[in-house]
């Protein structure tokens, strides 16, 4: 197989703890270029912006994009002007409109662009909707609380406009949420905790309905620890489905079931790879449509000032 030459924009803590291990065993991707303000990857070229990168590096034919939500679409809209396939982190943007806007830019240009949801490769998804496909749902409950300080030390993006506060992680619950249920949910309630020196929520609480008006409950927390919860509880007329450690874990009528390893990422560049091959892009939206409308539909409340 001839490896895909690869662009990976936004060295960080996503770039180094998942992109860069999984890239580099891929049969698929060879890494050749980075770009990052700040940051340096050894056995690559490195510039210090997308733009330079894409000027100095004409034989590149894919980027993964791994910098804050808030430039993606500056970003990701170089690269398809390039010629080039985009894949995007989790969220594909800071709103939705710019990622329609890179799916007509995608189409136009004949590239792929592949909106991932990592959390969806986790290896209880696919197992947890087979099942729910022949069940009847009576109530799903979301459950996904951690302790900020512990998982997003000194990230100042999260809590500007854009980047989307307690659903970064909660955002990972929705995907997971839209893969696996039958039917699409609506939002119906929101309530978000934003603490008065910032811009974005500690916590929400949210109530949705499926097609068939089913509850669906959503509880998002940062103010939790030291264990993170990260749980969804679907209850059927046959027993109770409980996917646990953001989708690591399954149990079945409280029974754990076997579902093999934890791949997430090297499971996006697979996917990201068979797209190109095919011709394809994947641009999931709803999972970011529901957050959005969280932010429409939310009573707002001021909490306590957040103190890093
Ligand atoms: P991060 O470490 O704070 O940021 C990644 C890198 O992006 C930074 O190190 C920075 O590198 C660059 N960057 C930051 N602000 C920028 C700006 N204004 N313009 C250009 N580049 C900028 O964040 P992260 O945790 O890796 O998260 C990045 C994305 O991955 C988010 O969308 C997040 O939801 C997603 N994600 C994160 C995790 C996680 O566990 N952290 C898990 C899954 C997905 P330079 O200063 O060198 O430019």
């Amino acid at each position: 197989m001839k490896k895909i030459s690869l662009g990976l924009v936004g060295i960080g803590k996503i770039a180094r703890d998942q992109h860069l291990p999984a890239i580099a065993v891929h049969e698929g991707f060879d890494l050749v270029a980075c770009a990052s303000r700040n940051a340096q990857v050894e056995g690559a070229r490195n510039y210090s912006t997308i733009d330079a990168m894409l000027a100095a590096e004409p034989e590149l034919e894919a980027v993964s994009l791994c910098a804050p939500p808030q430039v993606r679409f500056a970003q990701a809209r170089a690269a398809l002007k390039a010629g080039l396939h985009v894949m995007l982190e989790k969220p594909p943007g800071a709103s939705l409109n710019e990622v329609e806007v890179l799916r007509a830019h995608a189409l136009a240009a004949g590239r792929t662009l592949f909106a991932s949801w990592h959390s969806r490769h986790a290896p209880a998804v696919e197992v947890a909707r087979a099942w729910l496909a022949s069940r009847e749902i009576r109530s799903v409950d979301v459950r996904w609380k951690e302790d900020v300080r512990r998982w997003h030390p000194g990230q100042a993006w999260i809590w500007e406009p854009g980047g989307l506060g307690v659903f970064d992680p909660g955002i990972n619950a929705l995907s997971i949420a839209t893969r696996i249920l039958p039917r699409e949910i609506v939002l119906t309630e929101a309530a978000l905790y934003t603490p008065a020196n910032v811009q974005t929520p500690i916590a929400a609480d949210l109530k949705f309905v499926d097609e068939d008006g089913v509850p669906v409950r959503a509880g998002f927390d940062w103010r939790h620890g030291p264990r993170e919860e990260w749980e969804i509880e679907v209850r059927t007329d046959r027993g109770t489905l409980l996917i646990v450690a953001g989708g690591k874990h399954l149990e079945i009528g409280g029974v754990p079931v076997e579902i093999g390893p934890e791949r997430e990422y090297p499971a996006l560049y697979d996917h990201f790879r068979q797209l190109i091959e095919r011709g394809e892009s994947d641009v999931d939206v709803r999972p970011l449509r529901l957050v959005a409308d969280a932010f429409m539909l939310g009573r707002k409340y001021e909490v306590e000032p957040f103190v890093e």
